[in-house]
């Protein structure tokens, strides 16, 4: 049984070249299969699982569509791409075109979002008013980087501040279009490789609502992250830089498993280490309590990953 505040889903990419394969997707029964070099079967449970023609409106209606159903009334929530650097994380949450239907989960949640709000103004008119912000920060070595402002670097303390008024989706998307093509040229202190850092896309929601002379606020944030490789970052040959790099990397993720498992636990542990990376500190109010989380893990299906693959699915094992 998974709890409601927490779904997570496997999604098998479509492989990138012949070859023997060891994870298989069987949608049926919502399971996922890795068979080792010696034949044995591995199965691993999900709230849905995804093989390599599913479509990505599926993918965004089975895994996003609850939580950004939630954060149009008021709840809190973060989707996540989680998996090894080439497994369709970025292919998951934005796709390779934000207009075509190949698009991804980003532009399809906030295309929903405004869908919802145009929807309550036409339905109550002068009682209905709201305001949407973006923010599209970057999480690298325990740094955070505007990508809205030509990723300049930012402390934590500033996060609230960095948002920017949008009034549709066209424009939303047209500002995160802007900052997802400006990560990679970015002046920041080092050409920060995509698959070493989190990218996180925050939505920020005030809806007014009058009724009877008394006003009804409602504010939510709706997080969505393409998180860092999860390949096993190498610590053995690393010094200086990349040891630190590779140490955060590891740290972030495995601590944002931690925190989501002890949410999920049924037997909520009295302390929960947010404080222990800078990427559940910032995500703290949408993890937990009265909030949606879903992670969607990115799995290759070639034989040559099965390392890679085993860990993944552990991940996702624990944190449910
Ligand atoms: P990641 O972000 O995890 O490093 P990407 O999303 O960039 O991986 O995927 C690597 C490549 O594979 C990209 O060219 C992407 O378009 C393609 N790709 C990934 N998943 C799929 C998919 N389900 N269907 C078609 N192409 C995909
Ligand atoms: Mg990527």
């Amino acid at each position: 049984m998974q709890s409601e505040h927490i779904q997570v889903a496997a999604r098998v990419r479509p492989p990138l070249q012949k070859g023997k394969r060891c994870v298989t997707a069987d949608t049926g029964t919502g399971r996922v299969i890795v068979t080792s070099t010696d034949d044995k079967n591995s199965f691993f449970e999900f709230t849905a699982v995804f093989d390599e023609n599913t479509s990505q409106e599926l993918v965004y209606t089975e895994t996003a569509k609850h939580v950004v159903d939630g954060f149009v009334t008021g709840i809190n929530g973060t989707v996540f791409a989680y998996g090894q650097t080439g497994s369709g994380k970025t292919y998951t949450m934005i796709g390779p075109e934000m207009d075509k239907p190949s698009r991804g989960v980003v532009p399809r949640a906030i295309k929903a979002v405004f869908n919802h709000l145009d929807d309550q103004l036409s339905r109550l008119g002068e009682k209905f008013d709201y305001i949407t912000r973006v923010s599209f920060l970057e999480l690298y070595n325990e740094r955070l980087y505007d990508l809205l402002m030509n990723g300049e670097s930012i402390d934590y303390r500033e996060m609230e501040n960095r948002q920017v008024d949008v009034q549709d989706s066209e424009q939303c998307l047209q500002v995160i279009s802007k900052g997802w093509s400006g990560r990679k040229t970015a002046p920041t202190a080092m050409n920060i490789e995509s698959s070493r850092s989190h990218a996180i896309i925050t939505l920020f929601l005030r809806t007014q609502l009058e009724e009877d002379g008394v006003v009804q606020q409602r504010e939510s944030r709706l997080h969505l992250v393409d998180l860092a490789g999860s390949e096993r970052q190498s610590e053995t040959q690393a010094t200086g830089d990349r040891l630190r790099e590779a140490c955060n990397i590891n740290k972030s993720l495995s601590t944002l498993c931690q925190v989501i498992r002890s949410l999920s636990a049924t037997h909520k542990p009295s302390y929960i280490n947010f404080r222990d990376s800078l990427l559940t500190r910032m995500l703290k109010d949408a993890l937990g309590g009265n909030s949606r989380t879903s992670v969607i893990v990115n799995l290759h299906s070639m034989a040559a990953y099965y390392n890679d693959s085993m860990s993944t699915l552990r991940f996702a094992q624990n944190v449910r």
